[in-house]
């Protein structure tokens, strides 16, 4: 390829590297890092500097042309090779004096996958509107397992018909007017409805052992535009799980609804998204939070074509539609409590609470609304 013969390209250099980000993906240098969120053991990070003689913060917001994440070579295979290239070291400037500080950032095996299920239920019209993105998954055997029971209510439920050829989508489900449009929840009565929600509430919270469920819940600000709310909301739960799940030596695999209809098993580039997570790889921050595990880019797939999306949009509806019913000062219909154990987070005061309990914290979650928003 022309562009690798110049001798500015890093792949001139490393020509047993697969071409990097920067040249696969345009604009990449230019993609703003989009971290809002950083857990306190890193935003305290310090490293040594023998300059100095003392520990001095670390640059955690210099910024990289090209992410510093993990390079795969070019033979790369999963089963085979297996060896891709961790940053070991670099060489940072002293926030202090300038002068170059070695620092190694953390890093940790990876070992395991695990796959995320993602989805989102948007809140317009209430006082405090929101976004909550929920994600539900885990291990691979556990992730089949938990969609075999799916698979089977919905065997039960339409006999008829192929189980992948029709999905629980909440919002079809829950609107009397949605629900006799609909080809299959038109048929079925109030009690039908019922129990299969019933069931698929069993479901979830039967697997409170094995499957991960999150619930972010992200009040919107009256000046910004959704858009900029949904991003800080993906953004901030992303950055929770890579952090937690990398910590386990786990390297997370996201798997979101695509915004709008695409075709079949295509995965589709939603712009805000890919210019948030690619940006945001590319600060020295970001190698913190992923402890140098490697974390492959989200994909944005048809809507509902897996069950984990189905699973993921089930609770996102489910703890939106409490939070909406709690401002309109009613009592929702799917309560929260009855999905078991689920790790709630919003941001608050302390700039992100997280906490895994059983029934969304309302009362927290709307009590640190008003005043603690971080600034746009
Ligand atoms: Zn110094």
């Amino acid at each position: 390829m022309a562009e690798t013969e110049s001798p500015n390209n890093a792949a001139y250099f490393l020509p047993n590297v697969r071409r990097l980000r920067g040249d696969v993906v345009p604009g990449l240098d230019l993609m703003p890092p989009a971290i809002d969120f950083l857990p306190p053991q890193i935003a305290d990070a310090k490293m040594y500097c023998s300059h100095c003689r003392c520990d001095v913060p670390v640059p955690l917001k210099k910024t990289f042309s090209e992410p510093p994440t993990p390079v795969f070579p070019k033979d790369y295979d999963p089963v085979t090779n297996n060896k891709f290239w961790q940053l070991f070291a670099l060489e940072v400037d002293c926030p202090r004096c300038n002068a170059k500080v070695r620092l190694e950032p953390p890093r940790r095996p990876w070992t395991k996958t695990v796959n995320l299920y993602g989805n989102e239920a948007v809140r317009e019209t209430v006082a405090q509107p929101f976004v909550c993105i929920a994600l539900v998954g885990g291990s691979d055997r556990y992730v089949e397992e938990v969609c075999n029971k799916v698979a089977s209510l919905k065997r039960k439920l339409e006999p008829d018909r192929d189980p992948v050829s029709w999905r629980f989508h909440m919002a079809d489900i829950h609107s009397g007017q949605k629900r006799q449009r609909h080809k299959i929840f038109s048929s079925w009565t109030r009690d039908k409805c019922e129990q299969a929600l019933k069931d698929l509430f069993s479901v979830v919270a039967g697997s409170n052992d094995s499957l991960f469920v999150f619930a972010l819940v992200y009040p919107m600000s009256g000046a910004s535009p959704m858009i900029v709310t949904k991003r800080k909301a993906y953004m901030a739960i992303l950055c929770d799980t890579i952090y937690h799940f990398t910590q386990l030596e786990a390297s997370p695999r996201y798997t979101f609804d695509a915004d709008k209809a695409v075709n079949d098993n295509r995965s589709v580039i939603q712009n805000w998204a890919r210019s948030a997570f690619l940006g945001s790889e590319r600060q020295l921050m970001y190698l913190y939070l992923c402890h140098g595990v490697p974390v492959p880019e989200p994909q944005f797939v048809k809507q509902g074509s897996h069950i984990g999306l189905e699973l993921a949009d089930f609770v996102a509806f489910v703890v939106a539609r409490e939070l909406y019913c709690r401002q309109n000062g009613r009592q929702s219909e799917y309560m929260s409590s009855q999905l078991g154990k689920v790790y709630y987070s919003w941001p608050d005061t302390g700039g992100y609470a997280r906490e895994r309990t059983v029934g969304v914290p309302k009362g927290r979650i709307f009590s640190s609304i008003a005043s603690n928003l971080p600034p746009d």
